[in-house]
């Protein structure tokens, strides 16, 4: 038996810091000026804001003057779904402006995009949401259909943080905008992950956030291609030109700039690195224990991220065994867990009930040795052998 290990593999939940990007958080700490300020320590902070959006810029494909920093990518998302409520309604909440006044999402968006597309609903906008296929892939069909002239804004995400299924954004894009509403995509789990650029994909608004590509926590940002609209959601001073309003978090923004500098120069080799140890663990999975399902798509996914369903054997069952073994994996999302509902991801997927409370997400990133893996292989069995006697 190996010795007892600690290994995180909960990267989609986030990440930890890369001491560069904890140096540059500590700089934005130590970065007293205000970022709007005249003087000198002001123009400092200044300039380092600036560099830092011209790096997430640059990992986008997008022009630094798109991004607009915000707390996160919950902001992020939030800002589009308000933006797009206010084009929809006058100020007393009630006349059409646009004439467009509803929304589509899938059914396997984050909480933050679903949540902010029910409250709509709840408040009397029309909201579709589509399903996907076993692989969680967008029906296309579906969106087709569900299309019209009273589409205001259809809202899919790039890549899913429970399977890692990565949707094609560029052909959803192009049948969006031929229908003339605005497209957005939550990207947070593809940045540093996969190639990203905002032209290719066509899309209006692309939200990302710094703590999942190993920034901290507390910063995101929204890309806001030319001449769509944006409407704060927090309103104040003018800061990002006026789109959003608050003092410059200088330890989030420096961290971020940071963070995605570095994700920009290993994006290559995360990628590759990833895939050979995801692919070692899902080999070594199947191979030790029966009856065990991937889920996701086989080849459009994302590198880091393995999704399993035990059956027989309850989920956060077993993340407490793995726990006890020094493995940190999660069931679901982390957003999902503490409500006993099983993921509505998986459940979009169609698994029953038993498959989905089954389920465990590895979600790989830097550090992982294959040793690791190894660890991992050898742990499992026991685990889900044990779990499944008791639940005979
Ligand atoms: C983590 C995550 C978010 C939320 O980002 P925060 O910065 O934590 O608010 C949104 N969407 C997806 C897909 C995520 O994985």
């Amino acid at each position: 038996m190996s010795e007892k290990r600690h290994i995180y593999i909960d990267f989609n939940a986030s990440t930890p810091l890369k001491p560069d990007v904890k140096a540059a958080v500590i700089e934005g700490l130590d970065s007293y000026g205000n970022a709007s300020s005249m003087h000198t320590a002001g123009r400092s902070a200044n300039a380092r804001v600036q560099q830092a959006r011209k790096a997430v810029a640059e990992l986008l494909g997008a022009p630094p003057q798109s991004i607009v920093f915000t707390s996160g990518g919950s902001e992020a998302n939030n800002t589009v779904f308000q933006t797009m409520r206010s084009l929809a309604c006058s100020e007393d909440g009630s006349l059409l402006k646009t004439g467009r006044n509803e929304f589509i999402v899938s059914a396997i968006e984050h909480p933050c995009v679903l949540n902010a597309a029910l409250y709509l609903q709840e408040n009397g906008f029309k909201v579709t949401v589509l399903p996907v296929d076993e692989y969680g892939k967008l029906k296309m069909d579906a969106l087709k259909a569900a299309l019209s002239e009273k589409t205001l804004l259809v809202s899919i995400m790039t890549a899913n943080n429970e399977i890692g299924t990565v949707q094609d954004i560029k052909e959803i894009s192009r049948l969006v905008k031929a229908c003339g509403a605005w497209m957005h995509t939550d990207a947070v789990q593809a940045l540093g992950k996969i190639p990203l650029n905002v032209e290719d994909l066509g899309v209006d608004y692309l939200t990302v956030s710094a703590h999942k590509i190993y920034g901290p926590k507390g910063a995101g940002a929204l890309y806001v291609k030319k001449n769509s609209p944006l409407i704060p959601l927090v309103h104040g001073g003018h800061q990002e030109n006026g789109l959003r309003a608050g003092t410059y978090n200088n330890p989030g923004i420096f961290g971020f700039g940071k963070a995605a500098e570095i994700a920009a120069g290993e994006l290559e080799e995360y990628g590759k690195q990833m895939a050979a140890l995801r692919d070692q663990l899902k080999e070594g999975l199947l191979r030790e224990i029966p009856n065990v399902k991937i889920n996701g798509h086989p080849q459009d996914v994302l590198p880091n991220t393995l999704n399993v369903s035990f059956t027989g054997a309850e989920g956060e069952a077993i993340l407490l065994a793995m726990d006890i073994q020094g493995i940190e994996a999660s069931t679901g999302s982390a957003c999902a867990s503490g409500s006993l509902e099983p993921s509505h991801v998986l459940v979009a997927l169609g698994l029953g009930a038993e498959l989905a409370h089954g389920s465990i997400r590895f979600s790989l990133g830097w550090g992982i040795t294959k040793d690791d893996i190894f660890y991992i292989i050898e742990k499992m069995p026991p685990i889900i052998a044990r779990l499944r006697a008791m639940a005979q």
